[in-house]
């Protein structure tokens, strides 16, 4: 089937090219895809009614159908799970923050890097996400709140750098002035470490924000908090792509850390950190972690939470604390999919 929603504007133009239609036809599709976000091409008025029925059959679609969805009473974070057309289920999360909506977007469904707190990976990897499915979860996710979308964040279920070609096309649709029209500063890509990849990111969207899953200062200790990511790539060399994509750049990397009780939230962690990370243009975003019940580990408790934070910033490290967000609706990745596919209830 074709897949018109992922596809750039030069793709489409080749396309419908391909069919003996006009240039100027694929100006509009793109238009009605990305800008006005039809859900059926009955909506696209301007395109004569053969090539609508004839897209309808050739290249369906993609939309998300809602599975669920849960909202935090506190906060009014929304986290809704999709069913895709071949039946798999992702998590889209909608945070509302003073400068307005932001969506967390899923980049796999599942996910192949096992890291011991995350509940994304606890069925393994079911498969990549198509741009479209990407690009889909940002304008239901719209829809759903009634808002416009201020900032996109690759942080749901799955390695978006495991998925780089979908990820590209994903990201210059969104950030086309004739597509979506996000500004390339709003996104941000979190990767648990894939260095080609992260290398790749920052010649390709120089002005995005990269953030790597640190979660521990040394390669034995990130072994064994994240064994599949360290072990494909060695943090010395991941420091060293960090150190690189900043002085490329000029833009601070964020680097995320999940504080594990008794695991890696001690003054020894938080020295060897900073010893690290010393003079890079960087900050460090400290995540309590959300405890996944199947994964039996410790939240931190608020002093050493507070310590480690002291620590850091004594030897001249930037550092916040992750706002929880949607604490009371399940937050983390992938634990709304992975209840679901227990059939349990989810709201
Ligand atoms: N694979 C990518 C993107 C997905 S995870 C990556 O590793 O960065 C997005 C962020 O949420 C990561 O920093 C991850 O470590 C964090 N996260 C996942 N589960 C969590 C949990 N139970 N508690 C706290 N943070 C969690």
């Amino acid at each position: 089937m074709t897949d018109v929603k992922s596809m750039t504007k030069a793709e489409l133009a080749a396309y419908l090219g391909g069919m003996g239609e006009k240039p100027f036809r694929a100006k509009q599709l793109y238009e009605w895809l990305q800008v006005h976000r039809i859900r059926s091409y009955e909506e696209a008025t301007n395109l004569p009614a053969a090539l609508r029925k004839r897209l309808s059959e050739e290249a369906p679609l993609t939309v998300l159908a809602p599975l669920a969805v849960q909202r935090s009473r506190i906060d009014n974070t929304a986290k809704t799970l999709f069913a895709l057309p071949d039946g798999e289920a992702i998590e889209s999360v909608a945070m509302h923050y003073r400068f307005g909506l932001s969506v967390c977007v899923s980049s796999q469904a599942g996910c192949d890097r096992g890291c011991i707190f995350c509940a994304s990976g606890i069925g393994g990897l079911s498969r990549n996400l198509t741009a479209s499915e990407m690009l889909e979860q940002v304008y239901a996710v719209s829809a759903q709140e009634g808002e416009a979308v201020k900032r996109v964040v690759v942080m749901g279920s799955g390695e978006p750098f495991l998925n780089y070609e979908n990820l590209h096309r994903f990201l210059t649709i969104l950030t086309d002035k004739e597509g979506f029209g996000l500004g390339t500063r709003h996104v941000t890509v979190s990767t648990c470490g894939i260095v080609p990849r992260i290398l790749d990111f920052a010649r390709d969207f120089p002005q995005a924000g990269l953030a790597v899953s640190l979660h521990a200062p040394t390669q034995e200790k990130r072994e064994r908090i994240m064994p599949r990511a360290a072990g494909d790539y060695g943090l010395k060399e991941l420091i060293g792509a960090a150190r690189t994509v900043t002085e490329q750049t000029g833009r601070k990397i964020t680097f995320e850390y999940a504080l594990i009780g008794g695991l890696n939230d001690g003054e020894e962690d938080a020295r060897a950190l900073a010893a690290l990370l010393k003079g890079m243009l960087c900050v460090v975003n400290l995540i309590p972690v959300n405890p996944v019940t199947e994964r039996r580990l410790r939240e931190p408790n608020k002093t050493d939470v507070r310590e480690f934070k002291k620590n850091l910033e004594t030897s001249g490290i930037n550092v916040t604390i992750r706002r929880e967000m949607g604490r009371d609706i399940d937050g983390a990745c992938g634990q709304l999919r992975h209840r679901n596919s227990r059939g349990e209830r989810t709201c």
